[in-house]
């Protein structure tokens, strides 16, 4: 019997497959603290960790005009409503579907949250809102940092200019006529 509770490498920190519980700690201790930063070195371009031959790398993912447009959709849907259904927003976009991976991008500049998932046989609710800082951006209020940088399912800052949710839209989009004016 597991545990259950998820073992980290202490190379490069990210989780162990179930498969390589076996090989664990092929490394000798002295040479950890070594290999540890041969791999945080080689994160920007990605890199296999000698401990438990995963590949490790840190993401970049910018803002994307895709996730914009699903964003102001959200917004616009929730006005009045808690909260939104995914297949709802996406019938709410006009045009050629995309953003389909606004519901991964969002929640990291914290613009959207998911109800919390009571049923145990699906993965997420499927329902969400934007935050209070959703809805101040897409009005224009606020700007964002273009860049998330993110290694093994932690933010780890942002980087690049502060964009509006127009240069977000970029040229794909026009802004006026998404938020109906
Ligand atoms: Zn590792």
């Amino acid at each position: 019997m597991t545990s259950g509770k998820p073992l980290n490498c202490r190379v490069c920190d990210v989780v162990y497959p179930p498969s390589t519980l076996k090989a664990l700690m092929a490394l000798p201790s002295d040479s950890l603290l070594e290999a540890r930063v041969d791999v945080k070195a080689g994160l920007d371009e990605g890199t296999t960790c000698p401990c438990c031959d995963q590949f490790a790398k840190r993401y970049r993912r910018p803002l994307n005009s895709g996730a914009a447009r699903w964003l102001i959709s959200l917004v616009l849907l929730c006005e009045g409503h808690e909260w939104a259904h995914t297949s709802d927003v996406i019938k709410g976009l006009t045009g050629a579907l995309s953003g389909t991976d606004a519901t991964t991008l969002l929640p990291h500049w914290d613009l959207i949250e998911a109800k919390p998932n009571d049923d145990s046989k699906k993965r997420t609710s499927g329902f969400w809102r934007p935050t209070d800082k959703g809805v101040d951006f897409v009005h224009g209020r606020i700007t964002v940092q273009k860049t998330v940088i993110r290694y093994n399912n932690v933010r780890e800052g942002f980087e690049g200019d502060e964009i509006t949710i127009q240069d977000a839209l970029g040229d794909k989009f026009n802004y006026g006529e998404l938020m109906g004016r």
